[in-house]
């Protein structure tokens, strides 16, 4: 079986509850291994999962509008795990598609420091992380850092389309991708 990033991201909270057909499981397991993408989306949702289950405050992310942070409030309040985790998977999926800087640098969808087998070796940007432009640059950031130019109009997307679009890494923030091995 093979599943696509939408299948595992509408799965991801029956997944998380282990709610779910074992060969589903194999196939998003065998998925996510593969994909930077909804690894993300998998760790985000977690960090949602473990939040909510302390019920600790939820710290709503910068760049919220006001409506979504009323939606959130009602979510919590209904106590409706299923339907709560769905909405995050979903916010999170957007954030990580059509790409909202304040929202990934966020502490919810905060991912881990990339150790993959290309950060060690230095052969290159991970071509799946995703990194951010400014539409008026040709440089490409990880999210965060601090040479960022003209904040105001960033986008998120893959190194590939980074790169594809002619976009050159950052020497001070994917400096450990370009070190020569
Ligand atoms: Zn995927
Ligand atoms: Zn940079």
């Amino acid at each position: 079986m093979v599943v696509k990033c939408e299948e595992v991201w509408r799965e991801i909270s029956n997944y998380l509850d282990g709610d779910i057909e074992p060969d589903l499981r194999l196939a998003m397991e065998e998925h996510i291994r593969g994909c930077q993408r909804c690894t993300a989306v998998l760790d985000g949702t977690r960090n949602v999962v473990q939040l909510y289950g302390d019920e600790r405050m939820l710290e709503v992310p910068l760049g919220f509008s006001h409506r979504l942070q009323h939606r959130l409030d009602e979510n919590i309040s209904r106590s409706r795990r299923r339907g709560f985790l769905g909405w995050m998977v979903a916010a999170a999926a957007a954030v990580l598609v059509a790409g909202s800087v304040e929202v990934a640098r966020s502490s919810i969808f905060r991912r881990p420091e990339l150790r993959s087998e290309h950060a060690q070796s230095g052969t290159g940007v991970p071509p799946d992380m995703l990194v951010v432009v400014s539409t008026a640059g040709k440089i490409f950031h990880r999210s965060g850092c601090p040479f960022i130019h003209d904040k105001a109009h960033v986008q998120t997307l893959t190194a590939r389309a980074a790169m594809r679009e002619g976009y050159a890494p950052c020497i001070r923030c994917m400096k450990q991708y370009l070190v020569a091995g």
